[in-house]
């Protein structure tokens, strides 16, 4: 059975497949995605929460490749700013790169005292024929205004664990097992077969 992972997040790639690692080989699923010279088109991310967001591109993606299809839509929100920047994280400044993003959010917090923030994820998978199931998952932490770490993506050198004293773009491994996208891949993985067979 092939699985296509809809997204063009080739970080994202990488750590659904390191999650997926031990299920695909175990049921015989071959993860397949944009680095196998696939292409896909652009999905506009026009819903209002990641619900709608992850659906969308994964029911698009199925359809399009006549083909089972993840996706995953997922955001930093922050509680001081009444959950910014949540869907509209990679587009936060505008620009759209991880640096003014990052910029933008230590910006936006200077002076304030609650750091409190959680990572969200919601993972989609869609058959072709238009069924979806969608999983959450969601990991704790605090921004902290210091850049700390060089691996991962996006806001991760920014989100600081106070149980492993890191943040996640320290912890790669740890990362993987305790992420929002770990946690939301973890409960479909127990309801795979069920979905698939
Ligand atoms: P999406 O690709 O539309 O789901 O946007 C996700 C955006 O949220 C990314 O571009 C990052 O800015 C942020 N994000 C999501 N997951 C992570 C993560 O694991 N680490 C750091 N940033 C993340």
């Amino acid at each position: 059975m092939k699985i296509f992972l809809a997204t063009g997040n080739r970080h994202k790639i990488d750590e659904i497949k390191a999650i997926f690692s031990e299920i695909s080989k175990e049921k015989n699923i071959e993860i397949l995605s944009i680095k196998d010279g696939i292409e896909i088109p652009d999905v506009v991310e026009d819903g209002k929460t990641f619900e709608e967001n992850s659906q969308k591109k994964a029911t698009e993606i199925a359809k399009f490749l006549n083909m089972i299809a993840i996706a995953d839509d997922s955001g930093l929100c922050v509680d001081i700013l009444n959950g910014e920047p949540g869907v509209y994280s990679a587009r936060y400044s505008g620009e759209g790169t991880d640096e003014a993003n990052n910029r933008k959010l230590i910006k936006n917090l200077q002076g304030k005292a609650n750091r409190k923030a959680r990572f969200v994820s919601v993972i989609s998978i869609a058959k072709p024929d238009g069924k979806v199931f969608s999983f959450r998952g969601e990991v704790e932490g605090e921004i902290v205004d210091e850049k700390r770490g060089d691996t991962g993506f996006g806001y991760d050198p920014h989100f600081y664990i106070e149980e492993y004293k890191k943040t996640l773009a320290e912890m790669p491994e740890i990362k993987n097992k305790i992420s929002h996208r770990a946690k939301a891949l973890e409960k479909l993985k127990e309801n795979l077969e069920y979905i698939l067979f």
